[in-house]
């Protein structure tokens, strides 16, 4: 079978693949092209018919018409993004924030949800929902370890009897056959971090029958439990037992006690890519991660059951000194209270004040502060925690793709691509076409998304059309909901989603299912 298909390609593609006399939807013409794949831009012409590149050639060869044609002189033509590690799905459930501006602002034309152990349950409700009222990206469910855990033993830390986690692998099974490409963890966040090694790779055997991947946010990422180096072995064992590929999420050394260690972290990873496993990471490039400030400092015994529960323990005399003392010592491992600033919490005037700023005001040392402002509801905290050697250092590694892990509050959802560019690439750190590379088709291999992520005929047509003297990020620290600039096109599935900058408000993205394509059998 394979000698005709071949056979059949030459043939189209004799002479350039010169178009039919046919009239395109969309050419896009005379722009600096990066297919996503090779190094060297092109200046070619893209056509595009339906949702799909009908048309990659030589300028000069196109005769043929189109109902919009694109002037992309002195810009850049590349595949959308895709996001990797976001946490899009609390905007893609609410009508009013489906069309996932900030994402699609930064190129991004596909987003994956359900990242950190923690995913929309049951898919097949929210896939409804989505298409029900409409998404602006394209969206690619993980389905969340925590999650399923969640649903058969709840929040408590103990481990499952032999019936709980096989009603853990059947909801497993159910997830990743409602299209989940793969299983996240959140190792490092409670209910994640209950779990033992043995049951991830208990569980990951169900998602490797799926050919799906392991996305892990590591369970530590500095000093806080089994350390940076152990955590990252824990995720290549698990792979190597289990059958997935693994992915580590925004990957990092948090905490000063492990700067500089990224040397070491890249070898114990280009090892165990050497030795034939599939180990990648994804990496946001800014120097303060953020996340919830109970999870950032509180202890995770303490949190057993739940935020009722840890209160319970803490106006309980004796068990309060343990929590305040461990809630402490993790400000510190985060490099002090000067270093946590609240950028989202129930009691807005919290917004934008540092741990130590709130401390001063209320009159009370830093871990009781915590709790005072945790009281008044959820919230969520930057931390000054990483250093440039290692943003640089784990960026250059050509396993290490672009995610935002965008989530309210910091600018990362805002800005992560553009600022990629902005920075990393027109300062020299990384090339443009590696950038886009890690950006777009990389991801797509390791995520297996298939026809997506490269500007190749007969993929689906996501693709972004951007100036690359002003694509950049403006959401900052004090302003973290500043969409970027520079984008002039971005075309979803063949129709025009962001037309000369401008959003068109038409709501393109489509909900991406692996088990579309195992059914055409393309694995
Ligand atoms: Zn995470």
């Amino acid at each position: 079978m394979k000698i005709p298909i071949l056979i059949l390609i030459a043939t189209v593609c004799l002479g350039g693949c010169k178009p039919k006399d046919e009239e395109m939807d969309i050419l896009i013409k005379n722009g600096m092209v990066y297919d996503g794949l090779n190094k060297d831009p092109q200046l070619v012409s893209i056509a595009i018919k339906e949702d799909t590149i009908a048309y990659i050639g030589n300028q000069d060869e196109v005769k043929f018409s189109a109902k919009t044609i694109i002037d992309a002189t002195g810009l850049i033509v590349a595949p959308g993004f895709i996001d990797p590690h976001t946490h899009a799905d609390r905007d893609l459930k609410n009508s009013k924030e489906s069309h996932n501006k900030p994402f699609l602002y930064q190129g991004i034309t596909t987003v994956v949800v359900g990242n950190d152990g923690s995913s929309p349950y049951p898919i097949s409700k929210y896939a409804n929902l989505y298409r029900e009222h409409g998404i602006g990206t394209n969206v690619v469910f993980l389905v969340g370890q925590g999650t399923i855990r969640e649903q058969v033993i709840g929040k408590v830390d103990r481990q499952p009897n032999h019936d709980e986690l096989e009603r853990m692998k059947a909801l497993l099974q159910q997830e990743m056959q409602s299209g989940a490409f793969g299983m996240s963890t959140g190792l490092f966040y409670a209910p994640g971090s209950y779990a033992t090694t043995e049951e991830i790779i208990e569980l990951g055997k169900v998602v490797a029958t799926f050919h799906g991947i392991y996305d892990t946010h590591l369970r530590d990422e500095g000093t806080y439990s089994i350390g940076l180096a152990t955590s990252v072995k824990e995720a290549i064992e698990i792979g190597k037992e289990s059958g997935m590929s693994v992915h580590i999420s925004h990957i990092k050394c948090l905490g000063k006690k492990v700067w500089k260690q990224s040397d070491s972290i890249i070898q114990i990873i280009d090892n165990a890519i050497k030795s034939g496993l599939e180990v990648t990471a994804s990496q946001y490039p800014y120097l303060a991660s953020a996340t919830g400030l109970q999870a950032a400092v509180v202890p995770r015994w303490a949190e057993s059951g739940g935020k009722d529960s840890l209160f319970i323990r803490y106006e309980d005399a004796n068990q309060r000194s343990w929590i305040l003392d461990e809630t402490q010592q993790n400000i510190e491992l985060r490099g002090g209270p000067e270093k946590l600033l609240i950028v989202n919490a129930g009691q807005k005037d919290f917004v934008g004040k540092t741990i130590k700023e709130l401390s001063e005001s209320m009159g009370l040392p830093p871990n009781e502060t915590v709790f005072e402002v945790l009281k008044k509801g959820y919230a969520r905290v930057a931390s000054f925690s990483m250093d440039p050697y290692d943003v640089e250092n784990f960026m250059k590694q050509e396993w290490v793709v672009t995610a935002s892990d965008g989530n309210t509050g910091h600018p990362r959802k805002y800005g992560t691509f553009p600022r990629k560019y902005k920075y990393y690439v027109k300062g020299g750190a990384i090339k443009l076409a590696d950038f886009i590379n890690r950006s777009s088709s990389k991801t797509a291999q390791i995520f297996r998304i298939k026809k997506r992520g490269s500007l190749v005929l007969g993929n689906y047509a996501d693709i972004i059309i951007f100036d690359p003297e002003t694509f950049g990020d403006k959401a900052d620290y004090e302003d973290a909901f500043q969409l970027s600039e520079g984008l002039k096109f971005s075309i979803i599935n063949g129709k025009m989603t962001i037309d000369n900058g401008t959003f068109t408000e038409n709501l393109n993205g489509r909900i991406l299912k692996k088990n579309d394509y195992e059914n055409k059998s393309q694995f």
